[in-house]
């Protein structure tokens, strides 16, 4: 069981080009199963629950970047702000202005993640690309000091037409460039597992992925 989830991350890992950051999501998984991966060289970690990260965050070595992916709530932002390396689901002005609240009272600046609504369909939560375009004017104004700004992050729709997923990836990376973000120094964060080969093709410099990593949840 472990061997093969190991053999999925090594058979990933190098597939994927050099200039991709791969984030492990290792929701629902143990974290024994984490160390696994861990102990293969992944140090960069995904969770969408503030609960099971911050379990995991206290028994898992210090070392970890943790990302949460999850759609965040402003009443529990406090409790991953001392740790969280990236937040990558910032949909709302609300959020952002609790992330930098939080920071500020522990004085430690977070790196941020604008997360876009891209998907057609079934999309919940994301800022629409205005919404963006404004939040980032905002950041840029210095309105948050204790945010980082460093980059998209954006979910496309669930679906066998990769036509769809292309066209959802396009809008996002059309928005990264338009606000002349540079490859080098922000992360475009898309695709999962069933897309991030087409994320890539799209201009993905970080892919999120769990089940083809750890199997089905
Ligand atoms: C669960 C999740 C992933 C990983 O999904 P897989 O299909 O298991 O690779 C990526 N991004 C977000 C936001 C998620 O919630």
């Amino acid at each position: 069981m472990s061997e093969s989830i190991k053999e999925n991350y090594r058979t990933l890992k190098s597939s994927l080009p050099k200039n991709v950051q791969l984030v492990a999501v290792s929701k629902t998984h143990s974290s024994h199963i984490v160390q696994e991966i861990y102990d293969e060289g992944q140090r960069v970690f995904g969770e969408n629950k503030v609960q099971e990260l911050v379990e995991k965050q206290e028994i898992l070595p210090e070392d970890i970047q943790w990302h949460l992916i999850g759609h965040l709530q402003t009443n529990k932002v406090k409790y991953i702000v001392p740790f969280v390396y990236t937040i990558q689901s910032v949909d709302s002005a609300k959020i952002l202005k609790e992330i930098n609240k939080q920071a500020e009272k522990i004085g430690r600046k977070i790196k941020i993640l604008l997360q876009v609504k891209i998907a057609e369909e079934d999309s919940k939560y994301g800022l629409s690309v205005d919404e963006a375009k404004e939040l980032y004017k905002e950041i840029e104004e210095n309105i948050f000091p204790f945010i980082i700004f460093s980059g998209l992050m954006g979910m496309a729709t669930f679906t066998d037409d990769l036509e769809i997923v292309k066209r959802e990836f396009s809008t996002l990376k059309h928005l990264f460039d338009e606000l002349n973000l540079d490859q080098s120094a922000h992360t475009l964060s898309m695709g999962m597992s069933g897309d991030y080969e087409t994320a890539i093709q799209c201009g993905a410099n970080s892919v999120r992925v769990g089940s083809a990593i750890f199997g089905s949840r």
